[in-house]
């Protein structure tokens, strides 16, 4: 099916174009999480990390996680082609998540440039969003999202400097709930 460009301020239906994509992002793209992300999902879904998690090798040489078992990244588990949170009934998509899924999906297909939120550049989306609607609470979380990834990667950097290859993925797993826990008290 060829999706059509729709404006999510006159559309007719009423209905959220995310709802019936087939183009879904959510099956498209890899999703790589933070800290922050895998906190979330952690302890809302009350499973551990690596029910959720896939290892990647790392795409930057000097941000990859260094443990026992390589230089990593960590991103979600992939089920039937599509993120293993995303759920088909009948021609319809919904992320089984979506109160706490990861903060790349919430942000998508958005970015901050110059100070105002435009659609992503490049992006496998079809819909022209109208950015009006998302500017206020689309700033707040892009600032937010910039933050965590921060915090993650000074994390992973403090991680490789203090234990490297010594330690593995569990013991790194468990070195940034805790990390993020202290955070959130
Ligand atoms: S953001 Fe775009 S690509 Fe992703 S599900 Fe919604 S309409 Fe589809
Ligand atoms: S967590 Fe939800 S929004 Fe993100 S890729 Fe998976 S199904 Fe899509």
């Amino acid at each position: 099916m060829t999706l059509k460009v729709i404006n999510n301020s006159d559309s007719k239906t009423g209905e959220f174009p995310c709802v019936t994509c087939e183009t879904n992002c959510c099956k498209e793209y890899t999703i790589f999480v933070n800290a922050h992300d895998i906190y979330r999902l952690h302890q809302k879904l009350k499973k551990t990390p690596k029910s959720f998690l896939d290892i990647w090798g790392a795409k930057d040489f000097d941000l990859g996680i260094k443990v026992k078992e390589g230089l990593l990244d960590l991103a979600l588990k992939q089920k039937d082609g599509g993120c293993m949170f995303l759920e088909e009934s009948k021609d319809m998509f919904r992320c089984t998540v979506n109160d706490f899924k990861p903060s790349v999906c919430k942000s998508y297909p958005f970015q901050m440039k110059k100070g105002k939120l435009v659609q992503m550049t490049e992006k496998l989306c079809p819909v022209d969003w109208d950015t009006r609607e998302f500017e206020s609470m689309m700033s707040t979380h892009l600032k937010k999202d910039e933050e965590e990834w921060e915090f993650y990667d000074k994390l992973v950097l403090e991680w490789n400097e203090k234990f490297g290859e010594k330690k593995s993925l569990s013991e790194f797993l468990k070195f940034i709930l805790d990390r993020v826990a202290l955070e959130e008290i």
